[in-house]
Formats: C-alpha cells, structure tokens, sequence
C-alpha cells in the first residue's frame, strides 16, 4: 500500500495536483476539505457543526476530522493507497494518523511539502474566490486568516514528519504540468 501526504498551505495547490496524482497513480483521494464541503451539502449535523468554522477561516476540530478519516479509510479497504490532501492539519491530526495506520498495519509513505511564497498564495486564493463559489475563499481577510492558522497549527506538521526521512520539498510555484511532473518524479521514486 502507498500512502502519500500531500503537504502544503491553502492555495497551493494541493487540491489540482491530488485530482492528477490519483488518477495517474490508482489512488484513492482522501481530502478532508471536499469530505466536510459534502457533509455541509447534505445539511448534515456534522456539516452544520464544520461550517461556523470553515466560513471563518478557522480548522474544524480534530476529533470531528479523525472520525471522518477513520470512517472513509474503512469504507475503501481495498485501495491500493491513499492520498491524503488536506489532513492531517495539525500534531495531534498526525498522531491519530499514526495510530491508525499502526493499528491497520500500514504506514506513511512519503510525505511532499508544495511550497509557494505568500504573495503567490494570496493571488491564488483571490483569484480561486471569484470562480468557486467556496465561502472560505471568499473574503481576503479569511484568506490571510487561513494563511495564518496554517502558519500557527499545520506547520508544526511539516516539523513532525521531518523527522523521518520521507519528507520532500517541492517547488510549488510555476505551471500546473511542471508542478505536477515534480511531484510525480518523486513518487516515482518510492512507489513499488
Ligand atoms: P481545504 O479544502 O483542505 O482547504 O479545507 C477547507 C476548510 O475545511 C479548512 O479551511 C478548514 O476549515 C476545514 N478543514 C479541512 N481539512 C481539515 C483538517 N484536516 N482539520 C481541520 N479542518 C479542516
């Protein structure tokens, strides 16, 4: 089983390079953000629970995003690897993901960190609003929000796994393809 992390801030890209990366490579896409938009679409109380913080740049507690990825980790059995994009977010998100995979008797692959500079992110973001009809995106003052939780809650992640050798940086910046043909040069690399 491969299972990659896909790693980086909102806006980076993470979202356009899962939807290339498990269609090239036959893996099953976990992404947190399009598991909660879901939740929120159906007016589930998980959905209406995750919204107040979603609208408010704000990440959705941990025990409601473990729960989610439990379940949908044990509704694909089968796959043949995960990418996780969006998750895990904060140290505690990556503990339980260790748990989890302990306890399945697998494990992280590789992790790849996308990196973009800040002003880029920002143009992205804007950009994105004016298309995606995602209340989060909407707003300049929850973007810069979002940039800084990441900052805050989600970089101590990057920090977590660097101490194990499956940590790669990649150049973030650039055309969706030469990104994409990045990354995939480094999943090249590991996946059997
Ligand atoms: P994304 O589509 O990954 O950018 O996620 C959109 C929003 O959903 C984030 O700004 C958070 O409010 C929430 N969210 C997504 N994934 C997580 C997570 N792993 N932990 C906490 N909140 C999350």
């Amino acid at each position: 089983m491969f299972n990659l992390i896909l790693f980086g801030p909102p806006g980076s890209g993470k979202g356009t390079q899962s939807d290339k990366i498990v269609e090239k490579y036959g893996l099953v896409h976990l992404s947190t953000g399009n598991l909660l938009r879901q939740e929120i679409k159906e007016k589930s109380p998980l959905g209406l629970e995750a919204k107040k913080f979603i609208d408010k740049g704000q990440l959705v507690p941990d025990e409601v995003v473990i729960g989610m990825v439990d379940s949908y980790f044990e509704q694909h059995k089968n796959a043949k690897g995960f990418l996780f994009d969006g998750f895990p977010r904060t140290v505690a998100q990556a503990k339980a993901l260790d748990r989890l995979m302990e306890f399945k008797k697998k494990e992280i692959s590789q992790v790849l960190i996308l990196k973009v500079n800040e002003e880029e992110l920002i143009k992205r973001l804007v950009l994105r609003g004016k298309t995606s009809g995602r209340s989060d995106d909407a707003d300049e003052n929850i973007q810069r929000n979002r940039q800084a939780v990441y900052k805050m809650e989600t970089l101590p992640v990057a920090d977590y796994y660097s101490k194990s050798n499956k940590v790669v940086v990649v150049d973030g910046m650039g055309e969706i393809q030469d990104i994409f043909e990045r990354l995939s040069s480094h999943i090249d690399k590991k996946i059997k």
